[in-house]
Parts: C-alpha cells; structure tokens; sequence
C-alpha cells in the first residue's frame, strides 16, 4: 500500500522542475535532536511560553540561555546531517527541488549541501548583542558566561525568531513567492502548529501546486490541504522516493515509458 504511494509521488516529482520543500524539527530528529512537540518533544518537560517567547528572553535571559544551551546547543553542535537532508540535497542536484523553507534552526539543510535555504525562524548558529548589534558565532561564546555578553556588556541574544516575534522579513517574502510559484510543495516532519509557516503549504495549494507531506502522524493539513501524506520516519520516506524517482528517470531515458 504504502510503496504504491510511494511510486505514485515520486512519478509526481520525476516530472516537477520546481519544488519548494517546507521542513520542521522532525526532518532532525533522526540527526538526534528531539522536536518540541509530540513523543520525546522538548515540550514535554519545558512550557514554551516560559523559555521560548521573547518576553520570557527578555525578562530572566539567563534561564533561557541555560536551556537553549543544555538542551540545543549541545546536539546541534554534533548534529550530522541524515538521509532526509540528504535526499534534499539530491533532489536539488537532479533539478528538482528549487528551494528549502525551513522552520529549524540548526543549520542541517546548509551543512548537508542544499544551496536555497530560507531559514524561516533564523538560526542558532549565530548570536546578536542586544545593545550595540555586534555578531558572533556560536563557537566564540564563551562557554562558562551565562547569558553571553558582548564586550560592551550587553547581552548576546540567539538569531532565532522567539515567540512574539516578527519573521525576518526577507524570509517570509522569499516564502511566500516560492510557496506560490512551486509545482510540488513537500512538507516534511512539521506539526503544522506554527504561524505563519504552517500559511506556505495553504498558499502553495491555493496557487495550484500538490502538496505532500512526510511525517510519522497526521497533521491538521492532511486530508484537506495535503494531496498525500507519506506516514514514516523522513530519512526512511525519503530513501524509498529518491530511489523510485531513479528509477523512474532511467526508465524514461532507456525506454521512453513515463512514471
Ligand atoms: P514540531 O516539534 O511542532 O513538530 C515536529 C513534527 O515532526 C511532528 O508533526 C512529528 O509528528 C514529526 N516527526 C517527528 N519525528 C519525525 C521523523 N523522524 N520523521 C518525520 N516526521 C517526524 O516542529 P515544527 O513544526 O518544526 O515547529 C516547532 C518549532 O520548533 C519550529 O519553529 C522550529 O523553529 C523549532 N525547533 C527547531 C528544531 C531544530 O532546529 N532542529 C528542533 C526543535 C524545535
Ligand atoms: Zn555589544
């Protein structure tokens, strides 16, 4: 049943020249970081208003930085790319997918090769100062100052988009034109819980394009906006189509027959 759909959308996507990919924290969790919400999420023991709001940062920054470092930055820092990254990155090198919107911020997509990523709720990677706007990368902070303080005594704040906060705003043009540009839109391992990400497969469906989701439960867009959902482990849903979309174009090439 399953490897029917399977053959079915990589017949989809062997003939699309311009897919979008929108990802959420699952697309990581077989690099080992946990998502926030479902089984093993973050959200299960921290509330997310207490350490993921910008008002919860600016109140008491350092019970924040406690936990992003103790509970981020340590798996980001040995996170390796798995092979959902890096069917993406394939499906770029085959001509496929134009551009990956990403709702994570742990730097996966850019490290496993993909070219076009917007990076829709910023990244980790890099820290801002609060009072005079210097930036750092992770790797310079120093490890024992909780929170992180610029040599001009302010302190540092991550490059993510915390609740309450407004989506950098080349992101979320850039998101919407391709959302509304694509053929294909590929929603990978996101609850669909987050706005306005979860906005991009509605506007992708509104202007025309299929939308398929890959995760292991359903979401709210499964069975209204999503044509198909590929229920599975991502780097697992995403081997199966990378080898059917092989087949597929060699077939067309050797015998001319059309997936
Ligand atoms: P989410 O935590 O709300 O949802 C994760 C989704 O992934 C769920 O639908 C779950 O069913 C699915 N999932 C779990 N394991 C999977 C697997 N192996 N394969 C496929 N799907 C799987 O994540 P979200 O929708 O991205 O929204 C939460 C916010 O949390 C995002 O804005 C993101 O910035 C942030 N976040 C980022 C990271 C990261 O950078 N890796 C990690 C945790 C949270
Ligand atoms: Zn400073």
């Amino acid at each position: 049943m399953m490897m029917d759909l399977i053959k079915k959308v990589a017949g989809y996507l062997a003939s699309a020249s311009d897919v979008v990919a929108l990802t959420g924290a699952g697309v990581s969790v077989e690099s080992g970081i946990p998502p926030f919400r479902g089984k093993g999420g973050v959200w299960e023991r921290f509330d997310p208003m207490e350490y993921a709001s910008i008002e919860a940062f600016e109140k008491d920054p350092a019970k924040v930085w406690r936990v992003l470092l103790s509970e981020l930055k340590s798996l980001v820092d040995k996170a390796e790319p798995n092979s959902a990254h890096k069917g993406l990155v394939k499906l770029e090198k085959i001509g496929i997918l134009k551009t990956v919107i990403t709702q994570n911020v742990d730097g996966l997509h850019q490290k496993a090769g993909n070219t076009d990523v917007i990076e829709f709720h910023g990244n980790f990677a890099w820290h801002r100062c609060m009072k005079c706007d210097h930036r750092t990368d992770t790797q310079s902070l120093a490890p024992d100052q909780i929170p992180p303080k610029c040599h001009c005594g302010g302190i540092f704040r991550p490059e993510c988009v915390f609740f309450g906060e407004m989506i950098p705003s080349e992101a979320m043009w850039r998101s919407r034109h391709v959302a509304s540009h694509c053929d294909i839109m590929l929603v990978v391992g996101t609850s669909a819980n987050v706005q306005p990400a979860a906005y991009m497969p509605v506007l992708a469906k509104n202007s025309g394009a299929k939308i398929i989701e890959i995760n292991t439960e359903i979401t709210p867009l499964t069975g209204h906006i999503s044509d198909h959902i590929l229920l599975g482990k991502a780097g697992e849903i995403m081997s199966l189509l990378i080898t059917e979309i092989e087949n597929c174009r060699q077939a067309e090439s050797t015998i001319g027959r059309q997936c």
